[in-house]
Order: C-alpha cells, then structure tokens, then sequence
C-alpha cells in the first residue's frame, strides 16, 4: 500500500509586517509550521537583520530560499534587461519558482497574510493543485491595528525601514515611491548608487531605462526638496480626510504590485 505524504504547512516570510505578525500569530497554533524567506540578494539590510530577529523569536530555522541564484543572476539570464510592473521577471524567477521548488510534490497547506480589513485582495495563489491556500487573519477578523499590536506585544515591532519606507523587497523595487527613493538616497547611499548605475548602463547602451516612471534618479535628486515636500502635504491631507473606500484602498502599504514581496 502507498503512504499517503504527509501535509506541509508552510510560512513564508517576507520581512513584510503581515507575514510577521501572522508567523507570531499561528506560533503555537500549528507546531509544525515551516518557514521560509525567498531572498532576492537585493534585500534592504533591515529586512535581513528582521528575518533573523523573527528566527529568534520563532525559536525555528527560517529556510532561505535562492541560495547561488540572486537577482543578479537571473538579470543577465534576461539580457540585462531590468524587470518593470509589465514585466516581473523578478517576482516570478525569485520568489514564485523557488517557492514552488521548495514545495515539490508534497501537499502543502500555504498560510497567506491577508487582513480581513484587506478582504478585495487575494494575494498569490498557487495554480500547483497540492498547494491550498489558507487565510488565518481575514478568517479570524484582523485588520492593521491588530497586526501593529501583534507586533508590539511580541516585543518585535515593526521592522526599522518602515521609518522610510512602506513596503519591503529589493532596494531598487520598482514600485516603491519617489519619496521612498529619496529614503534610500538617505539611508542607504550605496544602494541608491547602485540603483543608480542599473540606469546608466541601459543609458550607456542607448536604452531609456528609469525605475521610476518618466524620471531618472539623477533627475529625481534635483528635485529632492520637491518631491519630500510634496509627499509630506499628501501624507497631511490623508490624515484630514475621513476614510472612505477609496482612501482605504490607496493606503500607504495596500497598493498591489508584489504582495509575494511585501506582505
Ligand atoms: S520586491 Fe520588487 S523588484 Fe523585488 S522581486 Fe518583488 S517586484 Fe521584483
């Protein structure tokens, strides 16, 4: 007789607040929980230094998945062309496959961090049929403040780029707003410069390749003044305004773009 393989429950953390506060969550719900963090070899340092803090407290190993195969890798597989929102090469070759190697054959239950005050949204889910998603926080009711009390009770808090910046994944994401350049530019110049020279060799080579849409980082730099400036008047009339759906959806952290990446 064939033995049927046993289920997996598996975690994946992305340095995000949700999948943290949800691993925190399901700690002793499910002794058997596996973590793991795709990591991109482009990841902010904060979100590295997160990821082993959530170790600790976990009291279990956190697998990192991509060992030998960063980012880097995969941009020369693709031509040296950079991954844009239209084409995510990133997503798919760092964080999809992997996961999906990790999980094999093996049925998997795969424990997703979407809030219940998020319930518009589905996050990614696998079209590998012994992978069944699951959503703890929309099932049980939690919405962002609990997340953020999750957090603190833990002693963890939020992870230090929420400082600067509202999202993790790579320091060059595509996604990420001007202001949050300009945060990279402050916090983390040597990536900023990075960052920076991705766009001056497509430039060297005739390409027009910015990651921010219609503005280079050079351009973007001048106007730094501008730009904060400008995000600090958008971030004082949110708070003004009472929320209505569409504030909601246009949250700081609740954008689409990458929920692989972010949650
Ligand atoms: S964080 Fe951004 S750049 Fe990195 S894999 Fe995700 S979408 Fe791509």
């Amino acid at each position: 007789m064939v033995k049927e393989k046993k289920v997996r429950h598996l975690l994946g953390i992305s340095g995000g607040k949700d999948s943290a506060a949800l691993a925190i969550y399901m700690r002793d719900k499910e002794p058997d929980m596996e973590y793991f963090f795709a990591d991109t070899g482009a990841e902010l340092p904060e979100t590295l230094a997160f990821v082993d803090l959530m170790e600790d407290y976990l009291g279990k190993e956190i697998t990192r998945l991509n060992a030998g195969r960063d980012f880097d890798y995969y941009l020369k597989l693709n031509g040296n062309f950079l991954p844009t929102a239209r084409s995510r090469w990133c997503t798919t070759n760092l964080k999809l496959k992997p996961f999906e190697e990790f999980v094999g054959d093996d049925p998997v239950i795969s424990y997703v961090a979407i809030r219940a005050d998020e319930a518009y949204r589905e996050g990614y889910v696998s079209t590998k049929s012994n992978i069944s998603a699951v959503y703890p926080f929309k099932e049980d009711g939690l919405n962002k403040d609990d997340i953020v009390k999750i957090l603190d009770e833990s002693g963890l808090g939020m992870p230090k780029y929420y400082d600067w910046r509202s999202r993790s994944g790579c320091y060059f994401c595509f996604y990420q707003r001007k202001v949050e350049w300009m945060g990279l530019h402050e916090n983390h110049p040597e990536l900023f410069e990075k960052a920076r020279q991705f766009e001056l060799y497509h430039k060297n080579k005739g390409r027009n390749h910015t990651w921010s849409e219609n503005e280079s980082l050079d351009e973007m730099l001048m106007r730094k003044d501008e730009i904060k400036a400008q995000a600090l008047i958008k971030e004082q009339n949110t708070l003004k305004k009472p929320k209505k759906l569409m504030d909601s959806l246009l949250d700081d952290d609740s954008d689409d773009g990458c929920m692989i990446c972010f949650k």
